[in-house]
């Protein structure tokens, strides 16, 4: 179902207001990692919009590596997210981690986000696949290309069409940067499947400094949209600080890449 043979056209996911991913115009996801308080994503929800993002990002449910970490505000931050929306006219997305979650998750965001850490866990797969609400589905960290497309035919199989791929970097040897981003998947990926795919340079580099280049690379080789991690105080953020773009250097990605692909 996601390969060219199943169909013939690119997919396009309309979500209405004239925000399309996969469509003629570079999508740009963006937004802190985690919802914090009300004050934190309301003004970078308005720094988004103000450079010309759509959608807004911001987990409210979060997958931390350590159980003593943030875990996320849960339905407060959701509810902060559909606040922000109101504010901003942007689009929302925001992780879904768990079943029991699907229908206060659905009930708030515009994409469900299903990040690295469960692009396998078919059970979740197979029941979002049965909503009508467009899927982001980000690339598992140790992930085949082969083994990420068949986690989205999953969710294909079981009705639901509507599913975005997201690179976000795979783990190998270097201890410089968090993983490492792989831009060729982003045009093999799109040689293989009709879905759009976009990239996460944040998650993708883990360190602020390289999420512009890499954004820009991402951008050069075809990516239908990117989605990056900004923060009013990356150093005081309770999540993923260290490769949060700060309000200045956000404009400046979004200027960069507007002057390589000038859909936006
Ligand atoms: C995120 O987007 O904040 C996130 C947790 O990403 P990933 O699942 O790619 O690690
Ligand atoms: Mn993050």
């Amino acid at each position: 179902l996601t390969s060219w043979n199943f169909k013939q056209e690119k997919t396009v996911i309309d979500l209405g207001d004239g925000v399309k991913v996969g469509g003629d115009q570079l999508t740009v996801m963006a937004g802190p990692c985690s919802v914090e308080n009300r004050e934190q994503i309301i003004e970078t929800a308005k720094i988004v919009k103000a450079g010309g993002a759509q959608i807004l990002r911001g987990g409210a449910f979060k997958p931390r590596t350590s159980p003593y970490s943030f875990q996320g505000l849960g339905e407060e931050g959701l509810k902060l997210m559909a606040e922000a929306r109101e504010e901003t006219g942007l689009k929302i997305v925001t992780e879904l981690m768990d079943i029991e979650h699907i229908d206060v998750v659905c009930k708030y965001t515009d994409i469900i986000q299903i990040g690295a850490r469960n692009m396998q866990n078919y059970s979740l797969l197979k029941e979002i696949g049965k909503l009508d609400k467009p899927v982001m589905l980000k690339r598992g960290m140790a992930a085949t290309i082969k083994e990420w497309l068949l986690a989205a035919e999953y969710v294909m199989n079981n009705g639901n069409h509507d599913v975005i791929l997201c690179e976000r970097g795979v783990r190998t040897f270097g201890e410089e940067t968090r993983n490492t981003m792989d831009l060729s998947s982003i045009p093999l990926v799109q040689q293989l499947s009709h879905l759009p795919v976009i990239a996460d340079p944040s998650h993708g580099t883990g360190r602020w400094e390289l999420v512009i280049p890499v954004a820009r690379a991402a951008v050069a080789v075809g990516a239908d949209g990117v989605m990056v991690e900004v923060h009013p105080d990356p150093q005081n953020a309770l999540s993923d600080g260290p490769q949060s773009l700060k309000p200045k250097n956000y404009h400046l990605m979004m200027d960069e890449i507007k002057a390589i692909n000038n859909s936006l």
